[in-house]
């Protein structure tokens, strides 16, 4: 069993390089944000306030959550297309404070990070979910970097695109994100720390699999 816990702020690329990286291992690879989202959509879909925690609370009482071969199941509908919206993320962000969304999210995680090996991406991976993971990486990159990705993603797309409206976008999950009360968003003490603002996605892979590597020998 290995388990790979990468934690670090929106908009770094973990879900991308995560993937890369568990398809070299052979390792599963889990998404824990998608399921925050999955979750957020939802509270959009039923008119929650992502604030009414009584009101969520009731919801995930008739909400089941799954993440299998790469892809998140909202209630059973595969609902990988329509949670990377900037109003998802927002909401994904706004709704994970609540205990009951994150008791909610921890008990997916948990269980395949014990029945499988994992690469799982994430906030709170290495401090929370999978405290004793094997390998640990907080991956982080300058903000403004970060724009400037999202921003050149959504242009490639054909999509329109505000950089600044990004940008504060990107401070705001932030500040949310590593200031709220349960299990912030921070680097876990026996995590290696991994700036990829100047790295290419291939060497940003390459980064990761070193790492794994030589915890590995
Ligand atoms: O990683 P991603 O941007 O998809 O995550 C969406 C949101 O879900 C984050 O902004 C964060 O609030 C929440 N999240 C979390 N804990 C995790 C993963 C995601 O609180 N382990």
């Amino acid at each position: 069993m290995i388990r790979v816990a990468i934690d670090g702020p929106g908009g770094t690329g973990k879900s991308t390089i995560a993937k890369a990286v568990a398809a070299r291992f052979g390792l599963e690879y889990i998404d824990t944000g998608a399921m925050y989202r999955s979750i957020a959509l939802k509270t959009i879909r039923e008119g929650i306030s992502p604030a009414d925690e009584s009101a969520i609370a009731e919801m995930l009482g008739t909400t089941t959550i799954d993440f299998d071969s790469g892809c998140v199941f909202l209630d059973g509908e595969d609902v990988g297309s329509l949670i990377r919206t900037n109003e998802v993320s927002m909401a994904a962000s706004n709704v994970s404070r609540h205990a009951c969304v994150r008791a909610k999210v921890d008990a997916v995680s948990k269980h395949l990070a014990a029945t499988k090996s994992v690469v799982m991406e994430g906030r709170d991976i290495g401090t929370a979910v999978i405290p004793d993971a094997e390998v640990k990486i907080f991956m982080t990159a300058a903000p403004e970097i970060r724009a400037q990705r999202r921003y050149d993603q959504l242009i490639k797309a054909g999509k329109e695109a505000d950089y600044d409206e990004i940008f504060r976008e990107i401070q705001q999950r932030d500040y949310q994100d590593s200031h709220r009360e349960l299990n912030p968003l921070r680097q876990a003490d026996d995590a290696v720390y991994l700036d990829t603002s100047d790295l290419t996605i291939e060497q940003n892979i390459d980064a990761i699999a070193d790492i794994i590597n030589e915890k590995n020998t």
